[in-house]
């Protein structure tokens, strides 16, 4: 049987509905990591404390 890639617990392909993930969190869980390597580009200069006032959003 096949394991949750977040927690390692069996993840039956019959009876669930978030294959590969043996739940929606997990499944969340997973995700969010992915965008957060997506977004937190590594050539990105980090703000010193107190500043960064970049918004622009419309
Ligand atoms: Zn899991």
């Amino acid at each position: 049987m096949p394991q949750c890639p977040v927690c390692d617990a069996p993840v039956d392909l019959q009876t669930t509905p978030t294959v590969p993930f043996c739940c929606d969190r997990c499944r969340l869980i997973d995700l969010g990591r992915w965008l957060d390597e997506s977004y937190g580009l590594p050539e990105r200069p980090q703000p010193g404390p107190g500043e960064g006032g970049d918004e622009d959003e419309g």
